[in-house]
């Protein structure tokens, strides 16, 4: 005989706090609103080039619409959230204009993708093997499928995150927990047990809107929306190839993702600090000097971004963005670098540099 689903919602929630996770919920497989809207979000491009988001199943649906279409034994979304925030300053505190900025998610030496993964495995290895039920006994429970994701899912986990009860999503379109604020990780559990769900969190923006006066590329389009072609995130991170030059000088100093829109939310304020050993940050990535990083080579940038997230920008995407960052800080220390920079073998590189060096000598 197995548990009730409340009391296996509360055992999987315990495992999830004894791998780690901050915050855990439990949501249903539904039809929520909010995924009704993903659809058209891609349709007007505004994605931009993120193939993984654009995924289809046989019948042409979008898988991350309509996960009960890629996992349909799937009766239960198992949401965890670990805390990555750190005591170091925000990215609108950025005084020195020669140095960079790093989203504080990358920070660390370790991916978050294995950090969390790591723990969605050990909740998954509870879920998958002996519950204490009825009488105290294990009973061996057959056939309890199980699905991990971070990031990269059939699903669009702030949604689950929100019916799960993690946080609301806020007008940045980030998860925002009462009390640790939005700097959270989210892993996801899709699971065959049927779980007893819980509550929404409630959205507690209210009438503020300081995320999006504070966006500088205007890529909050409105309360709730986010244009990612106009999102630094978005171009510094997934953009291949040059930076439309309309949209270069509002990137100003980022090299790598964009904390704006979360640092200026007043439930970031008092948000803690993070205490997973893993992801605590390396001093040289908060503030990067951007003539290090404009000027790394294969080697340098493979041995200083061994396991980190910020591979994902590639070289020559974090290269174009240093260059770009150079020139936004008009400061003339550049001038010698950039003008080396200008004739890089990196075509990309090449041309934004020789932006900067026109902006620098404006
Ligand atoms: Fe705007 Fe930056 Fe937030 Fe993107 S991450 S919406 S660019 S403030
Ligand atoms: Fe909501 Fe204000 Fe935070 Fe934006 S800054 S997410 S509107 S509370």
């Amino acid at each position: 005989m197995f548990a009730p689903t409340s009391e296996l919602s509360r055992q999987v929630k315990e495992a999830a706090a004894e791998a780690g996770f901050e915050l855990a919920g439990i949501a249903g497989v539904g039809e929520f609103p909010e995924l009704d809207y993903f659809p058209t979000w891609i349709a007007e491009g505004r994605g931009g080039e993120m193939a993984y988001l654009q995924a289809r199943d046989e019948q042409g649906r979008l898988k991350r619409a309509s996960p009960g279409a890629v996992a349909p034994w799937a009766r239960s979304v198992v949401v965890c959230a670990l805390n990555y925030n750190s005591d170091e300053p925000y990215s609108t505190q950025l005084q020195q204009p020669e140095r960079g900025w790093i989203s504080r998610y990358a920070w660390s030496r370790r991916d978050y993708h294995n950090v969390v993964m790591k723990k969605l495995k050990q909740v998954e290895a509870k879920i998958s093997g002996q519950w204490a039920v009825g009488s105290g006994q294990q009973t061996q429970r057959p056939e309890i499928r199980t699905r991990l994701y971070v990031d990269t899912g059939p699903l669009v986990e702030r949604v689950y995150a929100k019916y799960a009860g993690v946080g609301w999503m806020g007008k940045n379109t980030c998860i925002i927990n009462q009390r640790l604020g939005s700097w959270l990780f989210l892993g996801v559990i899709l699971t065959s047990l049927e779980l007893a769900p819980d509550l929404p969190a409630p959205d507690r923006c209210g009438s503020c809107t300081r995320c999006i006066e504070a966006c500088p590329t205007q890529a909050l389009t409105a309360p709730y929306q986010l244009d990612s072609n106009r999102c630094i995130s978005y171009l510094t991170i997934e953009k291949r190839g040059g930076i439309p030059e309309e949209m270069r000088a509002g990137m100003g100093r980022h090299v790598f993702g964009c904390d704006i829109c979360q640092d200026v939310c007043p439930w970031n304020r008092k948000a803690p600090a993070g205490a997973e050993p893993e992801l605590q940050p390396r001093p040289e990535l908060v503030n990067p000097a951007l003539e290090w990083l404009a000027e790394m080579n294969a080697s340098h940038f493979a041995e200083t971004f061994r396991g980190s997230p910020v591979r994902r920008a590639k070289l020559s995407g974090l290269r174009r963005n240093a260059v770009i960052a150079m020139g936004n800080s008009r400061h003339p220390k550049f001038a010698a670098t950039l003008q080396r920079l200008s004739s890089d073998p990196d075509a990309v590189v090449a041309e934004q540099a020789r932006w900067a060096l026109r902006n620098i000598k404006r």
